[in-house]
C-alpha cells in the first residue's frame, strides 16, 4: 500500500507546560490518513480537536512525537519548506472564517496566491474561478462584513482552495451556519473529496455533520478513543444485517422510522447517544422489548448501557414513543380498511389522528379548520398528497384556503404525522404484529 499522506506518531502536546495552568491537550496520538480519505474527528468541546488540526497544519508544535507528511517528518522541514507546506500543502477552513476585514472578498481569496508570487492578473482570474465554483462570484467586490455567515464561510473555503492544496482541513466548518448553508458546505466538502480527490479532514462536535466522512475518529480528553471505518448507516442497519436476516423486508421500514425518530427526538445529543437510542427504539418498534424495559433504558446512565436522559425527559420520550406505536396501529387499521373498501371514509381513525396531532397545540381551531384538517389527513393517508404538501396546507393562511398554523407548528405536526405513516404509503411498518 502507498504511504499515508499524513502519519502521526506518539504525538503529545501541552499548553503552558510546567506552569500551574498546564493542559495536556494531545495524548499519545497515533494515526494515519491516506490520500483521498475523508476523515472526521468527532468529540466534545475542549477535547483537543482544534489543537490537533493546527498541529497537523504546522501552526502549533507538539513537544513530543512526529508528524510525517508524505513520509517526511515535518520537524526536519526547513523554515522555507514549512512555509511552502502551509501555503500549498494544506488549506485550512476556520470556524470563525478568519477573513481579513479590510480586503474585498476577491482579495481575501487571492491573498494566499500573492504569497507565492503569482501575478495579479492570474490571481484575479483564479480567485474569480473559485468564487464562481462556490456560487459567490457576485460578491467579489464586497467586504466580508457585507456578507452573511454562510457566504463568508464559502469565501473561507475558496481561500483554503486558493493554492490548490491536496489536503483540506476544516475546523467546525458548520458551527456558525444555518441548516441551508451548512448543507451546502457539506455538499461541497463531499464534492472536493469525491470529484477532486482531495484529502478532507473535518473536525466537529455535531453528530449529523459526520454523514459523508468515510472514517470517524472519536476523541476525548486529548486522546483518540477509537476509529470507525465504513460505518453502517445506522445501528439498526447493523443489527438487522447481522441478526435479523430472516425477518420480513418490512424491517427496513422500521429502520427508517427508528432512524428518523432518533434524530428528531435526540436533536443535539452526541452520535453515540443517538445511535444507542436508535438501537433500543428499533427493538421497541419490532416488539423485542416492552414499553417498561424501553422506559427504563432511557434514564439508565450511559455507562450502564442506558441512554442517560434525565428523568423527566425520559418519561416524556417514553410516552411519546408509545403514542407513536399506538398511532401506527391506527394507520395499520386504516390500510386494512382501505384494502377492503378504498372508498371508506375512515372517520374514526382520522378523528383520532387529528386529535393526536393537535395534542401539543394550545390554540383554538374552528369547525372549518377541523374539516379541512380531516380532509388533508385523509388525503395523506391515501397518498393523494405528499408530506410536503400536507405541511404546506397546514401553514398556508386561511385567505389562501390553508389551515393557518405557524410555519414551525406546521412543520412539527407534519414531522409527527410522517413518523407514523410509511413513505411508500401502503404498508404498515410495525413488524411481527
Ligand atoms: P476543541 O477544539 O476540541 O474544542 P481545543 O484543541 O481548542 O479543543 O482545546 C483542547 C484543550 O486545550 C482545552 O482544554 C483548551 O482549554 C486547551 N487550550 C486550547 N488552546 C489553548 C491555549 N492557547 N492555551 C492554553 N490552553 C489551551
Ligand atoms: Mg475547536
Amino acid at each position: 500500500m502507498a504511504q499515508p499522506i499524513i502519519k502521526l506518531e506518539n504525538l503529545n502536546l501541552w499548553y503552558d507546560k510546567g506552569k500551574p495552568s498546564e493542559v495536556w491537550a494531545l495524548k499519545n496520538i497515533n494515526m494515519e490518513i491516506n490520500k483521498g480519505e475523508y476523515v472526521a474527528f468527532f468529540g466534545p468541546s475542549g477535547c483537543g480537536k482544534t489543537t490537533l488540526l493546527y498541529t497537523i497544519s504546522g501552526i502549533d508544535q507538539a513537544q513530543e512525537g512526529k508528524i510525517f507528511i508524505n513520509g517526511r517528518d515535518i520537524s526536519n522541514f526547513s523554515k522555507k519548506e514549512l512555509a511552502i507546506y502551509r501555503q500549498v500543502g494544506i488549506g485550512i477552513v476556520f470556524q470563525q472564517f478568519n477573513l481579513i476585514p479590510s480586503l474585498t472578498v476577491l482579495n481575501n481569496v487571492a491573498l494566499p496566491m500573492a504569497f507565492l508570487g503569482i501575478s495579479q492578473e492570474k490571481r484575479t482570474i483564479e480567485a474569480l474561478n473559485l468564487l464562481d465554483r462556490l456560487g459567490i462570484k457576485d460578491f467579489a467586490e464586497r467586504y466580508p462584513y457585507e456578507l452573511s455567515g454562510g457566504q463568508q464561510q464559502r469565501v473561507g473555503i475558496a481561500r483554503a482552495l486558493a493554492n490548490n492544496p491536496p489536503i483540506i482541513v476544516a475546523d467546525e466548518p458548520l458551527g456558525n451556519l444555518d441548516s441551508v448553508n451548512a448543507e451546502k458546505v457539506l455538499e461541497f466538502l463531499k464534492e472536493l473529496n469525491e470529484k477532486d480527490g482531495r484529502t478532507i479532514i473535518m473536525v466537529t462536535h455535531e453528530a449529523w455533520s459526520l454523514r459523508d466522512a468515510k472514517k470517524i475518529l472519536y476523541m476525548k480528553d486529548g486522546q483518540i478513543l477509537k476509529s470507525e471505518e465504513s460505518k453502517p448507516r445506522t445501528v439498526a442497519e447493523a443489527v438487522s444485517k447481522h441478526f435479523y436476516k430472516e425477518l420480513s423486508p418490512q424491517l427496513s421500514q422500521i429502520e427508517i422510522a427508528a432512524q428518523a425518530l432518533s434524530n428528531l427526538l435526540l436533536r443535539g445529543y452526541s452520535a453515540e447517544e443517538i445511535k444507542r437510542f436508535e438501537f433500543f427504539l428499533f427493538q421497541r418498534f419490532s416488539d423485542k422489548i416492552d414499553a417498561d424495559t424501553f422506559r427504563r433504558v432511557l434514564d439508565r446512565p450511559y455507562q450502564d448501557g442506558g441512554i442517560g436522559l434525565w428523568k423527566q425527559k425520559a418519561a416524556k420520550i417514553g410516552q411519546y414513543v408509545e403514542e407513536i406505536i399506538a398511532e401506527r396501529k391506527t394507520v395499520e387499521d386504516v390500510y386494512k380498511e382501505l384494502e377492503k373498501n378504498p372508498e371508506s371514509p375512515l372517520a374514526d381513525e382520522i378523528e383520532k389522528i387529528r386529535l393526536w396531532l393537535l395534542q401539543e397545540y394550545h390554540g383554538k381551531i374552528s369547525e372549518l379548520q377541523k374539516i379541512q384538517f380531516n380532509e388533508i389527513i385523509s388525503e395523506r393517508l391515501r397518498s393523494i398528497i405528499s408530506g410536503e404538501q400536507f405541511e404546506k396546507v397546514l401553514s398556508l393562511s386561511k385567505a389562501k384556503f390553508g389551515i393557518g398554523f405557524s410555519f414551525r407548528t406546521a412543520q412539527r405536526m407534519s414531522e409527527k404525522f410522517e413518523s407514523i405513516i410509511n413513505k411508500n404509503g401502503n404498508q404498515i411498518a410495525i413488524a411481527n404484529k
